[in-house]
């Protein structure tokens, strides 16, 4: 194998290893607004709001996307929306409504590749998306 390709190969296999930017806040590395956090996920504020309350909620396992949701992941999606959602719609007042939504891919403008909900509120949401 050349240099060249040896350097790409290299370049990949460390990004492919390397932890995501929600990784290293799940792992405490790196700070972050954390609003709920138990055995099985996190939310904290996001960095750059959308809305007045702009809450991103992670499980801990890392798991890119949605693409990559097996029958394994039931519990865990059951949890994210029947227990931590209700408890921050319950703490962040949102009883009015949210959006609750996730990214997939490029196209879906996924820009961090560990699974995410966005949960906005706190002003009325236009539809649709831009
Ligand atoms: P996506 O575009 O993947 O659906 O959403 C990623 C979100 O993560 C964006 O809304 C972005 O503002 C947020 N984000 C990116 N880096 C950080 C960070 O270091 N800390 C926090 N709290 N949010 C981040």
């Amino acid at each position: 194998m050349n240099g060249r390709l040896q350097n790409i190969n290299a370049r990949r296999l460390k990004n492919m290893t390397k932890k995501t930017i929600f990784k290293k806040i799940i792992d405490h590395e790196i700070p972050a607004d954390i609003v709920f956090e138990d055995d099985i996920c996190m939310a904290f504020r996001d960095v750059n709001p959308q809305a007045p309350v702009h809450i991103l909620i992670i499980p801990k396992k890392e798991i890119a996307s949605t693409n990559q949701l097996t029958k394994d992941d039931t519990e865990l999606l059951g949890h994210i929306y029947t227990v931590v959602v209700p408890q921050l719609v319950d703490e962040f007042k949102l009883s009015d409504g949210y959006r609750l939504v996730t990214n997939c891919g490029n196209n879906g403008g996924q820009t961090v590749y560990h699974l995410h909900f966005h949960l906005l509120g706190g002003r009325f949401m236009s539809w649709p998306p831009g």
